[in-house]
């Protein structure tokens, strides 16, 4: 008995009903970055299905280098598996979500990231830069750094938008662009 039993016990039910999805292009054709937060579950969210999108997570939904590494390789690999399927409108939209309450946002207080810092041996930096306080405010600058990526591929656009932990609802701030 472990933790995991009753998500096993989940899972067993899951598979008995189970149809596998070849791999192919995500049938929505966006990718999502956002905060690994379990409120802010994308395939709950989103209504996500198996083989609709790839999402990448990581504290805050920050758009970091190996965010951007993973874009870039995706973007390689369905030019490749794919290319001649791809829609005239491009590859992908990359859809980064930050989201209210972000357990991020404590890092905002210099006094905390001190103590953060000191405890997990992570630079104040990393960790100023992993932090979702005003979540407009960070997913815009997100978004604007992964339009200005050289690693970016021209045929993908990026949007940016909220996700509020109080209501449910999703605002865009930004609508997809080109880079
Ligand atoms: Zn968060």
């Amino acid at each position: 008995m472990t933790r995991m039993t009753p998500l096993l016990e989940r899972n067993e039910q899951f598979a008995r009903t189970y149809t596998p999805v070849p791999l192919g292009l995500p049938a929505a054709q966006v990718i999502v970055v956002t905060c690994l937060d379990h409120r802010v579950d994308p395939a709950i969210v989103l209504g996500l299905k198996l083989g609709d999108a790839p999402v990448i997570r990581n504290a805050g939904g920050r758009v970091t280098q190996a965010v951007i590494d993973d874009l870039a390789y995706l973007a390689f690999l369905a030019g490749q598996l794919f290319g001649g399927q791809l829609a005239e409108g491009g590859l992908f939209e990359v859809a980064v979500i930050h989201h209210t309450q972000c357990g991020t946002g404590f890092l905002a207080d210099p006094a905390f990231r001190r103590q953060a810092a000191a405890a997990t041996g992570l630079p104040e930096a990393t960790l100023e830069a992993s932090a979702v306080a005003d979540p407009h405010a960070t997913v815009q600058a997100d978004v604007e750094r992964l339009l200005a990526s050289p690693l970016l591929p021209p045929q993908v656009t990026v949007s940016g938008h909220v996700y509020d932990v109080a209501t449910g609802r999703i605002t865009t701030t930004l609508d997809a662009r080109h880079p």
